[in-house]
């Protein structure tokens, strides 16, 4: 992993280098900020850079050591991650048993010789922490106890979107380096090259992502848009239509495998499309919508409806939102939801 293929982010980086090429390296780094924006990817990379055996500017991706890290085969370069996340990324096989989304003790202990040893290849063992905050209270008492007898040839990194929730002792004793989320233009030409998405999809899937290179490939990937675009008309039927009409929408939202999963997607991208209507009818810049690629349609509808009855659907949406979380059956949240709108519209 090398930085070029860093997606922003250039300040944490510059920090970091500065860090290594005056030998002032800390023994302990969190990286905190949004899910999916590269905090892990930064790591990879500082830690490439720290064991590469190439010509500076480091990591020069050729030499011998860079291509083990990027394998995951180097022996002083470590990931520690709960199970769940080990499945996920297919580095071991689901047991019978749900996998764990906790970092339990054991598997720190597991690190004990990691951390006894000096360095294989003689530079700098570096141990990345994935999601931090998923170490329980157990492993994160005995995870200070490592940070409080730091060794000069290794480094921890904490990789967290939710820094709160380590001890505060943990936090003060390591070098905090926050990372925003990715602009959004950024996102969109990344998309454009990377996955040659036409220009316009991108940008309405990197307002979508909201600054996080993971989901913005996720919501590629899904055929967000596709979803969109069936749903808005699936929503001016069930609302101009009869009730029939109004029914079969939220069966084909509601019913079915994943049903919760499919309508909690939904109504993101319901909110964000009423939002973006109400930002047209208020003549707020296309610059801030979400949905830039659909002006016309989103002209039309803020033509149609005022604020207020937009307010009144949205808070309709919230509502339903909450009542999903209470394990309300996800066909009748729907029908609940397009009928109250009607009514609203009424
Ligand atoms: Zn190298």
């Amino acid at each position: 992993m090398a930085y070029e293929h860093i997606l922003g982010h250039t300040r944490p980086i510059a920090q970091l280098e500065r860090a290594r090429q005056t030998g002032r390296v800390a023994h302990a780094y969190l990286f905190h900020g949004p899910a999916g924006v590269g905090k892990e990817r930064v790591a990879l990379a500082f830690a490439t850079a720290l064991n590469c055996a190439g010509p500076e500017p480091r990591p020069c991706g050729a030499c011998d050591p860079c291509g083990k890290i990027a394998r995951g085969v180097h022996p002083d370069v470590r990931l520690l991650a709960c199970e769940a996340e080990q499945v996920r990324r297919g580095l071991v096989e689901a047991g019978k048993t749900a996998p764990s989304s906790q970092i339990k003790i054991e598997q720190l202990d597991e690190q004990s010789g990691f951390f006894r040893h000096a360095p294989y290849a003689g530079r700098t063992k570096v141990l990345v922490v994935v999601d931090a905050e998923r170490m329980n209270l157990h492993c994160q008492n005995r995870f200070l106890k490592t940070l409080e007898e730091p060794s000069a040839d290794t480094l921890i990194v904490l990789v967290s979107a939710q820094p709160e929730a380590l001890l505060p002792t943990i936090r003060s004793r390591c070098q905090a380096l926050a990372f925003g989320p990715l602009p959004r233009e950024l996102l969109a030409q990344h998309l454009h090259q990377a996955r040659e998405l036409p220009l316009e999809r991108a940008r309405v899937v990197a307002a979508m992502a909201q600054g996080s290179l993971g989901q913005a490939l996720a919501l590629a990937e899904e055929g967000y848009l596709e979803e969109r675009d069936q749903l808005v008309q699936g929503l001016g039927q069930a609302l101009e239509g009869d009730l029939a009409d109004a029914l079969e929408v939220a069966g084909a939202i509601g019913e079915g495998r994943e049903a919760r999963e499919r309508l909690e997607t939904s109504l993101g991208l319901l909110e964000l499309w009423l939002r973006d209507v109400m930002l047209c009818g208020l003549g707020v810049n296309p610059g801030q919508w979400v949905n830039q690629d659909r002006a016309e349609e989103l002209g039309r509808a803020a033509a149609r409806v005022d604020p207020a009855r937009l307010l009144g659907w949205l808070d309709r949406i919230r509502e339903v939102r909450a009542s999903l979380k209470s394990n309300a059956n996800p066909r009748m949240a729907m029908e609940s939801l397009l009928l109250a709108m009607r009514m609203v519209s009424a």
